[in-house]
């Protein structure tokens, strides 16, 4: 395994993403994280280490408990064991974003060997974290699922596979990413994420936020107001003026007209 390419994609100069080493768990028991991840598209990076850097696979609609409900996954260079903990703006470049640590906990394999596992495209384990627990598998495909790009980049070996949970008392129907959307780190959301950053890395975003358009770009623009209105009502109390006075009044002594008061305006949303 190597940072290569991890390193290659990345300059640190500008990012506060980790800088890869390579290291491990303290506790003797293999660390796995879902990493919440906005960038171009919102996808949620799923990674177990192992032999010291983290394995990694994008899953663009993220875990799913229901057996039934095979999730692609797009296998990922491999990210430093330090990344696993990460949450924050990447401000440019690659995975330009923003990034949660969606959950987090520890992985079993349910091998004798990993890396045979991987090589014949079949890894079952068991994860330990706060929202995904229980049974999984990964499963290599021929690149043929829908949706997927077919990559053959990593030894001809298909970069695709299936993220599938087993059946057994973790398992079930309800739907983990929208049941449980924060982070478990800062148990916020993106807009919390990006407004408790600190502002150099704030204004550097600015400008280079990912051009994105449709529902990602709509999402984004959201999370960026709501971000500038938590940073803004956070500003609020250090003022000692009163609410009231911050707004401009342009017609001073202009009495207001009474408004009718027959119904409530609804509100659109
Ligand atoms: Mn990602």
């Amino acid at each position: 395994m190597s940072l290569d390419e991890y390193k290659r994609k990345r300059d640190f100069n500008k990012t506060p993403e980790p800088s890869g080493k390579l290291a491990t768990s303290k506790s003797g028991s293999l660390f796995f994280c879902v990493q919440k991840h906005l960038a171009s598209h919102l996808h949620y990076d799923f990674r177990l280490e192992h032999n010291g850097v983290l394995l990694s696979w994008a899953v663009p609609k993220g875990p799913s408990l229901d057996p039934k409900t095979k999730r692609l996954a797009m296998q990922t260079e491999d990210h430093p064991f330090d990344y696993g903990e990460f949450e924050g703006v990447i401000p440019e470049g690659y995975g330009a974003g923003i990034v949660m640590l969606w959950d987090r906990g520890t992985w079993t394999p349910q091998v004798d060997d990993v890396d045979a596992a991987l090589r014949k495209g079949d890894l079952k384990f068991t994860l330990d974290g706060y929202k995904l627990k229980g049974s999984w598998v990964l499963v290599r495909t021929s690149g043929r699922f829908p949706g997927a790009r077919g990559g053959t980049s990593s030894g001809g070996a298909s970069r695709s596979w299936l993220l599938i949970k087993h059946r057994d008392d973790w398992a079930g129907e309800l739907d983990i990413t929208e049941f449980a959307p924060k982070s478990v780190k800062s148990e916020g959301d993106f807009e919390d994420i990006l407004a408790a950053d600190t502002p150099a890395v704030w204004i550097t975003n600015k400008p280079a936020r990912p051009a994105v358009g449709g529902d990602t770009g709509a999402m984004l623009a959201r999370i960026i107001e709501k971000a500038t209105a938590i940073k803004s009502g956070r500003a609020a109390p250090k003022e000692t003026a009163p609410r009231h006075e911050e707004k401009p009044r342009r017609h001073e002594g202009t009495k207001k007209k009474p408004r009718p008061t027959k119904k409530p305006q609804r509100k659109k949303s």
